[in-house]
């Protein structure tokens, strides 16, 4: 796993929404979500809660499956 480069104080996961197949990394401390690449502390990122949206769900971490860590 990544040791989040942006609040150092979690760790990045790969993940995906629930019922679809796009995987990301998301910081597990401070949702903040990178859609391609590796994580970096500068944009471009998203925050979960707005990528989320975009497929109409909350930002609930029950909304997300896990797929390492
Ligand atoms: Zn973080």
């Amino acid at each position: 796993m990544i040791w989040c480069p942006r609040c150092e104080q979690g760790w990045v996961i790969a993940a995906r929404v629930k019922e679809r197949d796009d995987t990301f990394m998301v910081c597990k401390e401070c949702d903040t979500v990178w859609e391609d690449g590796d994580p970096v502390a500068k944009a471009p990122y998203v925050i979960l809660e707005e990528y989320m949206a975009r497929f109409g769900k909350s930002q609930l971490w029950t909304n997300l499956e896990q797929l390492e860590g």
